[in-house]
């Protein structure tokens, strides 16, 4: 996948492409990511990028202009790429969205900062919008590499284990299962018996009864519009037998 990405800061992205799964994928040639410095393609000696609003008011807007110039030369290499604005007016990422991009071969993300970009660039150039999470930060560029993280992850070959994202939160509509590693008691505590047994259907169906119970306890939303399987609602049913009998 061909990711560029257009900043004002573009050395914020030199660290995340070199580190860990992302830098793997960059290594290994999953990804090719790079910056376009909108900067670079303003005009004059200041090389501006921003002006005041017209109408008044505080903040800066980012002139049409740079962005435009900026966008043209990522689309010299990548003429098919679907344009992106980061925004907080955006659609908001989650893993369907994450999946769905996930299936793109080429990804241009613009990042704004002040007061946002002048909405004539966004209405001519930009195929969609897509928002973080209902908060507002100060720029785009960390809400960039939030999506990359999410969308490279998901490609194939990319993640070590390339069931490693399957199971994931969200993948199939639950939480993940709990987690334990060594050692086998932590303060007392001990991992459940069931995952030392060696006995692999065991282990899968604990996984799954954990994960429904857990996304029962955390995060109820995600089951209100959930078929759920017979098996799931037998677990549900076990576990409010059990827990019926455990307040008498
Ligand atoms: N004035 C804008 C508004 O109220 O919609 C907010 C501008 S914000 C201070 C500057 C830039 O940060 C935005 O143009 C956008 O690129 C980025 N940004 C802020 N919050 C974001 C979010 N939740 N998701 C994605 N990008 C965000």
């Amino acid at each position: 996948m061909q990711i560029c990405v257009l900043t004002l800061f573009p050395e914020l992205f030199e660290p995340f492409w070199n580190h860990g799964i992302i830098g793997r994928a960059v290594l290994s040639q999953k990804i090719d990511p790079w910056t376009i410095h909108i900067r670079d393609h303003a005009k004059g000696r200041h090389r501006v990028t921003d002006d005041r609003p017209y109408g008044g008011g505080c903040g800066m807007v980012m002139k049409p202009e740079p962005l435009t110039a900026a966008l043209k030369e990522a689309k010299k290499r990548i003429p098919k790429a679907v344009t992106l604005l980061l925004s907080p007016q955006g659609k908001r990422l989650d893993q369907r969205l994450a999946e769905s991009l996930a299936t793109e071969k080429e990804l241009i993300l613009v990042c704004g900062r002040y007061e946002g970009v002048d909405e004539r660039f966004g209405d001519r150039y930009v195929d969609g919008e897509i928002s973080i999470g209902d908060f507002v930060l100060t720029g785009g560029e960390l809400g960039a590499m939030v999506l990359i993280d999410a969308v490279v992850r998901l490609l194939p070959n990319v993640l070590g284990n390339q069931d490693s994202a399957g199971d994931d939160t969200f993948s199939n509509g639950l939480v993940e299962h709990a987690q334990y590693t060594r050692p086998p008691t932590f303060e007392q505590s001990s991992v459940p018996d069931v995952l030392l047994s060696g006995n692999h259907r065991e282990i899968d169906r604990w996984r799954r009864e954990t994960a429904l119970i857990r996304t029962v306890l955390k995060r109820p939303d995600l089951l209100e519009d959930r078929r759920m399987t017979s098996e799931e609602r037998a677990i549900l049913i076990k576990w409010r037998r059990d827990l019926d009998e455990l307040i008498g």
